[in-house]
């Protein structure tokens, strides 16, 4: 069996820790990065405990030089990464509007910690931004230096359903999520000549423990937003992490081999309907 040697960032969270349990089980050595350390050291001891190879590491991806110090540990413990699956990323409040739609008496709206586009506080954007763009680019500075002119390498990374039409309420997050599609293309084409593939997936909604409050209520019914999200999706439900686990593995594996600078919609028609 070709044993690759992955690395997963943000992997100790809901999705790439799916992700990297499916790869171990294909036989991959894994390092589960993460900011946290215990929740990457446990995603590793799952991995160990039923039979497959994985460390866990911690990095803050948006620090090049914690980066280069785990890419280190990883080469010496697993050796030279073949795939890099960069997951972390996330959107934070201070980007994000109370409503969907600007109405003129918000301006006069003085709730606690009411926010209409005026209000967006540019620390919460620029986090935004560094998280999902930059904390996809620096990973790929560190750990593509080991891909460069080996066979079957490649990179996965993560966008989201509001690249393609930003969703309401989140500007930052969208625009971040933009920018790591078009930055997907463009790596895609820069990388071509030296063997590594560039593709991302574009994960719909999957209810997890992030957006549980904002989907559902606590009887477990949808919230209005809920509603709205599987009325706009065909299949009329959320995804759970496990539905990334086919694309994921086809996009890293040699099945996938003349496939590079695509992003896939994994969101149960979500972008393919337009509510009508
Ligand atoms: P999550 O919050 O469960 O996991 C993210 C992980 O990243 C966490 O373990 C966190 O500790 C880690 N992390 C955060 N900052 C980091 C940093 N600076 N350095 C290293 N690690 C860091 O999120 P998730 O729902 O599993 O999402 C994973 C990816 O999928 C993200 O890029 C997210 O934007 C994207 N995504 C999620 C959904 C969804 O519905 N959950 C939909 C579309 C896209």
């Amino acid at each position: 069996m070709d044993r690759k040697v992955v690395v997963l960032t943000g992997a100790g969270g809901v999705l790439c820790s799916t992700l990297a349990v499916a790869l171990a089980a294909q036989g991959h050595k894994i390092a589960v990065l993460d900011l946290k350390k215990e929740a990457a050291q446990k995603v590793a001891n799952e991995i160990n405990a039923s039979g497959g190879t994985a460390i866990g590491v911690v990095a803050n991806v948006l620090e090049k030089d914690s980066l280069e110090t785990a890419k280190k540990e990883i080469n010496d413990q697993l050796g030279p990464c073949d795939i890099l699956v960069n997951g972390a990323g996330g959107n934070h409040p201070l980007g994000t509007t109370s409503n969907p739609y600007l109405e003129e008496n918000d301006l006069s709206d003085t709730t606690e910690g009411f926010k209409t586009f005026f209000d967006l506080d540019t620390s919460g954007i620029q986090f935004t931004f560094n998280l999902n763009f930059i904390g996809t680019l620096l990973p790929t500075q560190v750990f593509a230096l080991d891909m460069v002119g080996r066979s079957g390498c490649s990179i996965l990374n993560i966008s989201s359903m509001n690249a393609f039409t930003p969703l309401t309420k989140i500007p930052a997050y969208s625009g971040a999520k933009a920018a790591v599609s078009n930055f997907t293309q463009w790596l895609a084409v820069h990388f071509s000549k030296v063997g590594i593939r560039v593709n991302a997936l574009a994960p719909g909604f999957f209810l997890t423990d992030q957006n549980r409050a904002l989907l559902t209520q606590s009887d477990g019914s949808l919230t209005p937003r809920g509603n709205q999200i599987i009325d706009q999706t065909p299949m009329g439900k959320f995804g759970k992490p496990e539905d990334l686990i086919g694309t994921t593995l086809w996009l890293c594996s040699e099945g996938a081999s003349f496939v590079t600078g695509v992003v896939v919609p994994v969101d149960g028609g979500f972008s393919a309907y337009s509510g009508v």
